[in-house]
């Protein structure tokens, strides 16, 4: 009876090793979808859910729930952002490739389990057999020759049977082995195929973020600042200084030295306002020839300081257009988010008048707000 025991002990060591193996895939492929959601920003809306995804996966979970967890994923990241479809489908087919694999490496093993335990039960049944013949031939036996004869070729039987055994099982281990090696380069394959996918993400992150022309960042890019820094603002009461920029007279740049001409002033002029700032001053590109400048940490009087440093320091830049020098000059509106300010929108408002009062006294000037 106890003998019949070992095969099913036997099968639950593998089936163990196996939930093992596949665990650490999971934790694996885990990590890589992980990566990959860092990546992503994920709008207000999706933030609750991805959470949660995140917390499930740090958690770890059980492997089974493997290919729900990455259709979360999927989907998460198509509600996130526009990748280019036919890239993005070419990563999930080759994901869900390696998936079908790690199913197949799985339906094998559990056949590898089934041939294991037959087997187990025929090296049982031929020792119990050859067993219960040695005992036959002990009480039959006339004489001590014959016995030792029926006694060696019972255990040359035995022998047999073991060597059988182990022949079989070693064939076992050996594709197993060999699967597992070929799952584990699949799996390279996918981390490889991720880091590219996540540079992608990364890539069209930063081009939908930041202007071409000037390399600076975008009004979008403005517009998630801006409700980051309010919202800090608001908890921490730290001054923020908000400064909108115009170039004077612009339009007279293109008209009287081209388009060209024109794009080379706001090139320059988006260096020496980025150079002339604090690392910590956020400069991005509103749009055309307008600028906007968030100063967190700084008073209204110490941003008009430095924003008065910035508007010499372009009126002085000497711009030549063929050899000619011209002046370029801009105006500026400052103003201090205020406890007041309902949004950001307020402060800019209040910005952009005295940009416009800037404008009306004269040009190349800044003004901070009443
Ligand atoms: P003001 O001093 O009142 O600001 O006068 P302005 O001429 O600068 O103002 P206006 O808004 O009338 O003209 C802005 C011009 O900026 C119009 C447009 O041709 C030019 N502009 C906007 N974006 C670009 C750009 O990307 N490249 C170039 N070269 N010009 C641009
Ligand atoms: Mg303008
Ligand atoms: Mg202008």
């Amino acid at each position: 009876e106890e003998g019949s025991d070992k095969p099913a002990d036997a099968s639950a060591t593998v089936d163990v090793e196996t939930a093992e193996q596949l665990s650490l895939l999971s934790h694996h492929i885990s990590a890589i979808l992980l990566e990959l959601l860092g990546q992503l920003s994920i709008p207000q809306p999706q933030r609750k859910s991805a959470r949660l995804l995140i917390q499930k996966m740090e958690q770890g979970f059980d492997w089974q729930q493997l290919p729900v967890v990455i259709d979360e994923v999927v989907t998460l990241i198509l509600k996130t952002l526009v990748v280019r479809q036919e890239d993005f489908e070419n990563y999930l087919s080759s994901l869900n490739l390696q998936l079908v694999d790690i199913q197949g490496f799985l339906v094998e093993s559990r056949a590898n389990q089934k041939a294991h335990r037959q087997s187990s039960e025929t090296l049982d049944g031929v020792v119990r057999n050859d067993v219960s013949k040695v005992e036959a031939s002990l009480l039959q036996a006339e004489s001590l020759d014959q016995l030792k004869n029926s006694v060696r070729l019972q255990l040359a039987d035995i022998v047999k049977a073991m060597d059988n055994y182990r022949n079989e099982q070693e064939v076992r281990e050996q594709q197993a082995g060999a699967r597992m090696e070929q799952l584990q380069g699949k799996l390279e394959i996918m981390e490889e195929q991720s880091l590219r996918m996540q540079a992608h993400l990364e890539e069209q992150r930063m081009r939908a973020i930041s202007d071409p022309l000037t390399t600076l960042p975008n009004r979008a890019a403005y517009n998630e600042k801006v409700a980051q820094e309010f919202s800090r603002q608001r908890r921490y009461q730290h001054p923020l200084t908000l400064v909108v920029c115009d170039v004077d007279h612009f339009k007279r740049v293109n008209d009287n030295y081209g388009h060209l001409a024109g794009d080379k002033v706001l090139r320059l002029i988006a260096r020496l306002i980025s150079d002339r700032l604090r690392e910590s001053d956020f400069v991005a590109r509103y749009g055309g020839e307008e600028f906007v400048v968030l100063m967190p940490e700084t008073s209204v009087d110490k941003a008009h300081e430095a924003i008065e440093q910035v508007r010499e320091a372009i009126a002085d830049s000497p711009f030549n257009f063929g050899g000619q020098p011209v002046q370029i000059t801009m105006s500026f509106g400052v103003t201090g988010i205020r406890a007041a300010d309902k949004s950001h929108e307020d402060a800019f408002q209040r910005a952009d008048d005295a940009l416009y009062q800037a404008k009306q006294q004269g040009r190349n000037r800044s003004i901070v707000a009443p």
